[in-house]
């Protein structure tokens, strides 16, 4: 009996209504939640551990530019007046043991199979079923698949020829060793300058003999000011917790409460402007975004707020020579992702920090003792790759996943994602991406969004089974009409203007899109329900026999 609930039929395959790829922010809410309707579910998840992003990002320094207060799961009111943040931005060990909490708290861990990588994954169509196969070929049938595999999982590091001949250690910050790394008083190179290299650069830089930095684009940052929580501010946000969280959801464009202005730069004098970043500047966060309205619409507008911040980082950095190269001017403020820092450009004030610019002297190769570039030889101890990811499809693309007639989601998604709503894609059927591309995804607070794909999902799920409906899959022409809808939404904007990995521009070869909707998750969440509302408007349903569910088999036995 215990066998036929857990759904395990024979050794080497297990079946379930759903299956889920990711134990992470994502998939933890999305087993709870289809367990919570009844549904027979299982995770499936990689790490040795849940947490996903949380679990793999210990770099030093790693912490999330998303206040914890808003950074945190809003489907549980007890859950969220019970957990304390200890800052106002939480460090990655406190997220991870807020998402371990999670995990106990719902009784999670035992549909979650961990150290579980799925390699591939391909739609039976006579059966209508997704049969999985992990790294240890077990087989996982499951009419549903989601795949919860996160848009920041598919650590890269660049292609230099000699990387097997360097004797040092490599280190990507998307693999943290687990027990830490102690860099004291070693040489150590860091590549790359974004969001996880300008956190753990003050921290290498403090442990460090030496550090060097190869920069290949200034990026934009703006300081953290983070402090210790107080309770005036703990109890600002408990006290009203579900309608705070409601605004957050249907009232903002990015699912964060930030002080929004309803101006545009230019309807107030310079003067005013400057003091109004002064104190945005003063008071940290990424809030300093949203000094005027028309920041990442308007290129003279954005300008201003980029002069603000190139001019702090000259009154910053003691060096002039350093400070001009650490200078953004190839992109708008934001167009690429706003970083948010601790000490950052005061870190190359330091005695012991070098910033090289891989512009002017390209990184040529790895030697055995350390690199080459164009101009000299370096020696490190340890070399850390903060080189970002193959984001928003990279994980998906490590897993063989074929769907109608065998068609791989590679090759459908060759030219760029394709999807309805960044829940589906045509040709996939019963195949959902949590926070996929084509959704507002890695623009927005990410929980905020998950939440909403996840109780989207769920009652998609709910709603096939009342209607004994067997697979679900977006129409072509709705597929079509969302990418170029998605993409007309960026092109109104300044974000198409950067080199980002929001536009896949990251990835030699990768084809330049621009991966999430932009359109704001108040917007998106409103046509969501209402495309669901309508009978799931632009999706293909076709009638099959209906789900066994966990529920319904306890009852008939
Ligand atoms: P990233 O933003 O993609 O930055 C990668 C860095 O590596 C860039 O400076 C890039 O330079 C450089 N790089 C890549 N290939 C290179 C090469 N061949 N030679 C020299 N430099 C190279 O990756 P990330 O810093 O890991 O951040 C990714 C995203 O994760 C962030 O945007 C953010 O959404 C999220 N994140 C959030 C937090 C937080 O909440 N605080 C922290 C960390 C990460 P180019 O710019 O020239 O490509």
């Amino acid at each position: 009996m215990t066998k036929a609930a857990n759904g395990v039929q024979a050794a080497g395959e297990r079946r379930f209504d759903v299956v889920i790829v990711g134990a992470g922010f994502s998939g933890l809410y999305m087993l709870h939640k289809l367990r919570g309707l009844g549904f027979s579910v299982h995770a499936c998840e990689a790490g040795s551990d849940v947490g996903g992003t949380w679990f793999w990002n210990r770099y030093p320094g790693a912490r999330c530019d998303v206040e914890s207060m808003q950074y945190s799961y809003s489907f549980d009111e007890a859950l969220q007046q019970d957990w304390h943040w200890s800052e106002r931005f939480a460090t990655q060990p406190e997220i991870l043991s807020y998402i371990n909490h999670v995990a106990d708290r719902f009784d999670l861990r035992r549909d979650i199979s961990l150290d579980t990588r799925i390699e591939t994954a391909a739609y039976d169509e006579a059966a209508a079923e997704w049969v999985l196969t992990t790294q240890e070929g077990t087989r996982i049938v499951a009419r549903f698949c989601i795949m919860a595999t996160g848009c920041l999982s598919a650590a890269r590091i660049p292609d230099f020829p000699g990387m097997a001949d360097y004797r040092g250690r490599i280190f990507h910050t998307g693999h943290w060793p687990h027990e830490g790394v102690d860099f004291g008083g070693l040489s150590v190179g860091v590549i790359g300058t974004g969001s996880s290299a300008i956190q753990a650069i003050p921290p290498v830089a403090a442990q460090a003999g030496h550090l060097t930095v190869f920069q290949r684009t200034p990026n934009f940052s703006v300081p953290a000011r983070n402090w210790a929580m107080t309770e005036a501010y703990e109890q600002s946000w408990k006290r009203d917790y579900a309608a705070l969280r409601r605004r957050a959801r249907e009232e903002t464009r990015s699912g964060t409460i930030y002080e929004f202005s309803d101006k545009g730069a230019f309807a107030v004098d310079a003067e005013t402007r400057r003091r109004e970043y002064e104190r945005r500047w003063q008071a940290g966060g990424a809030n300093f975004m949203h000094a005027y309205n028309d920041i990442l619409i308007d290129k003279a507008a954005n300008d201003t707020a980029a002069d603000f911040v190139r001019g702090k980082i000259r009154e910053t950095v003691a060096n002039p020579q350093t400070a001009e190269a650490l200078l953004p001017h190839d992109h708008p403020l934001g167009a690429k992702r706003i970083c948010v820092d601790t000490d950052y450009y005061e870190t190359f004030n330091r005695d012991n920090v070098t910033l090289v610019d891989v512009r002017r002297e390209p990184i040529e190769r790895l030697t055995p003792a350390g690199l080459r570039t164009g101009e000299r030889d370096y020696a490190f101890d340890a070399v850390v790759f903060a080189t970002g990811f193959d984001a928003m499809t990279g994980a998906l693309d490590a897993i063989a996943i074929s769907g109608r007639g065998g068609a791989t989601l590679k090759e459908a998604w060759s030219a760029g994602p394709r999807t309805y709503l960044g829940l589906m894609s045509a040709g996939f059927p019963n195949l959902f991406t949590v926070t996929g591309p084509g959704s507002p995804s890695v623009l927005s607070n990410v929980i905020v969004s998950i939440e909403q794909h996840v109780d989207w999902i769920a009652d998609c799920l709910a709603h096939l089974r009342k209607h004994g409906i067997g697979t679900i899959e977006p129409e072509q022409t709705a597929q079509d009409d969302w990418v170029a809808h998605v993409n007309e939404v960026a092109h109104r904007t300044l974000y198409p203007q950067a080199n980002s990995w929001y536009m896949g521009a990251n990835v030699p070869g990768k084809t330049r899109i621009f991966m999430p909707y932009i359109g704001g998750v108040n917007v998106y969440r409103q046509l969501c329900a209402e495309v669901a509302a309508e009978g799931y408007r632009g999706f293909r349903l076709v009638g099959a026999p209906a789900l066994q569910t966990g529920q319904e088999r306890h009852a008939a036995l």
